[in-house]
């Protein structure tokens, strides 16, 4: 693994448009801040409504048929995918060094876990580009009836501060590969690594308006996003809160197609027969991972009684030795992302300790500056506890205990939220039943977070609408159409 570089210099902090980097109309710029030590980086340029729809423009006219990006072969997309994979892979030491530095994750996940996946599901994507192939449809008469799988037009895309370069590929990959044009706005909080990126589409050689990313604010450029006549589709990922915001604008507005990847309070199940070591490293693993900051993060720890104390007391003693720090050391746990998310965290631990759950490790920040919270571990916790329905988003983990398996799927199925759950055991038929049996779009049996480019990601109930990934992550990125030719049949 490369070493990382401590103070990576930020070359791009303008919007990228039609393939230039340009000032805001406004001339408005924000602050983008190193969450280890709370200050600034540099200022970039604070997009709104007027550049929403300059990018828009950009992206009809690169849309428009006839135009390069419309008349290219499908495998040349795919091979313009490719180039910017290997790209990102001739810059990783440094777009991971500017990740760290914007978002505060250890430079070392960054490296080996969010630059990884982000190439990979840009080379999927690539692959597909020549392979999302329509049917023939054998029709009652004479017939010759067939679909073709098109791209769906101007794509809006919003994305989190969480994994701003995987968020970004995971979005860019599918609607690239299928043919769109995007107008994407990257996280208020994290900018740096996507504009940078933007730098190495132009590089890859994509025609101009193809690809636009704008930094700026959920209310201003998110909202112009969801509103706009003109986007035929938005995706987002982030909270409930604003998936119910965006649903809302696009059924106003012009019946935009939406997909949404929001929250979760994923349970993750130990059975008594599971093996206890591995269930306690996955278990802190599944919460701990990126600083709590992960929508299928196993937030609702359950137990089952017969080993339940001992679980407890292990998965304390796990959390009391997690190493928190300066990202780019040696550490498994850098800052939250900002002093908003900070203050969150440490209020759903207040409301832990008021409500009586029973705190066994942490329960405070950690150090005098940057926006660290202590690994921190409740047990005890009851379901109608804030802590046990609400998505915390940091390093909070919530141990409950339960007795039977079906008392488990009931009270794991209680809650809104249907991302992800997972199922520690032994016994083959309890993982069937219970994976069968838990509402949720993803269930990992004996793993966790095993998230690859080729599977569909997704939520049930308030987690979201739709599915990205794998090739069911294609469907939302084309329109099907379908064509019937009359035959006529002549012996002439
Ligand atoms: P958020 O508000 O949902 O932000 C996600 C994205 O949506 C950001 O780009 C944000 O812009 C934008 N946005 C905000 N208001 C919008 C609007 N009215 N129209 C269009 N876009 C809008 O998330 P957050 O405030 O950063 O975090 C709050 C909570 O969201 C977290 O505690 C966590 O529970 C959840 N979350 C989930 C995920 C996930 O992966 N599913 C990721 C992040 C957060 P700004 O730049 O203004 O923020
Ligand atoms: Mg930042």
């Amino acid at each position: 693994m490369a070493a990382g570089i401590p103070n990576p210099e930020v070359k791009y902090t303008q919007l990228f448009i039609n393939n230039e980097f340009v000032n805001a109309e406004s001339g408005k710029t924000f602050p983008t801040l190193n969450p280890a030590t709370g200050e600034q980086i540099c200022q970039v340029q604070e997009a709104d409504k007027m550049d929403v729809d300059k990018a828009v423009k950009a992206a009809k006219e690169a849309f428009k048929l006839g135009s390069p990006w419309r008349t290219m072969d499908a495998s040349e997309r795919g091979h313009l995918l490719y180039k910017l994979a290997d790209l990102m892979e001739r810059d990783r030491e440094y777009l991971a060094s500017l990740e760290t530095l914007d978002n505060g994750k250890p430079f070392s996940d960054a490296y080996t876990i969010d630059l990884d996946l982000s190439i990979k599901c840009i080379r999927y994507y690539a692959g597909y580009a020549d392979k999302n192939h329509g049917k023939t449809i054998p029709l009652d008469g004479k017939y010759l009836c067939y679909t073709r799988h098109e791209p769906v037009g101007v794509c809006g895309q919003i994305i989190p501060w969480n994994f701003p370069l995987l968020m970004q590929a995971w979005k860019l990959g599918p609607a690239l590969a299928m043919g769109n044009c995007v107008v994407m706005k990257l996280a208020e909080q994290t900018p740096l690594t996507g504009l940078y990126v933007c730098s190495l589409i132009k590089e890859a050689g994509f025609p101009a308006g193809v690809v636009n990313v704008l930094a700026g604010f959920g209310p201003t450029a998110g909202a112009a996003i969801s509103e706009h006549m003109d986007i035929d589709k938005v995706a987002f990922t982030g909270s409930t809160e604003v998936g119910h915001i965006i649903q809302q604008a696009a059924g106003r507005t012009n019946l935009k197609k939406v997909t949404l990847e929001l929250g979760g309070k994923s349970p993750l199940i130990v059975l008594d027969d599971a093996d206890l070591d591995t269930a306690v490293e996955m278990a802190h693993f599944a919460l701990f991972f990126n600083q709590g900051q992960c929508c299928c993060a196993g937030s609702r720890l359950m137990v089952q009684e017969g080993i339940y104390d001992k679980f407890v007391e292990k998965a304390a003693a796990r959390a009391k030795d997690r190493k928190v720090g300066n990202p780019f050391d040696k550490v498994e746990q850098g800052p939250q992302v900002d002093e908003e998310q900070f203050n969150k965290v440490l209020g759903y631990i207040k409301s832990g300790i008021d409500e009586g759950a029973n705190l066994r490790a942490g329960g405070a920040k950690w150090g005098d500056k940057g926006f660290f919270v202590q690994p921190t571990v409740f047990s005890d916790v009851t379901d109608d506890m804030k802590i046990c329905r609400e998505e915390i988003f940091g390093p909070v983990q919530v141990i409950q205990k339960f007795s039977t398996v079906e008392e488990v799927i009931e009270r794991a199925n209680k809650n809104n939220y249907g991302l992800a759950a997972a199922v520690f055991t032994n016994n083959l038929n309890n993982a069937t039943y219970l994976s069968n049996s838990l509402r949720a779009g993803t269930v990992w049996v004996n793993c966790y977070d095993a998230l690859h480019s080729q599977a569909p990601f997704g939520g049930y109930k308030m987690s979201g609408i739709g599915r990205e990934l794998g090739e069911y992550g294609l469907e939302a990125y084309t329109e099907v159409k379908t064509v019937t030719i009359a035959i006529t049949e002549k012996n002439s």
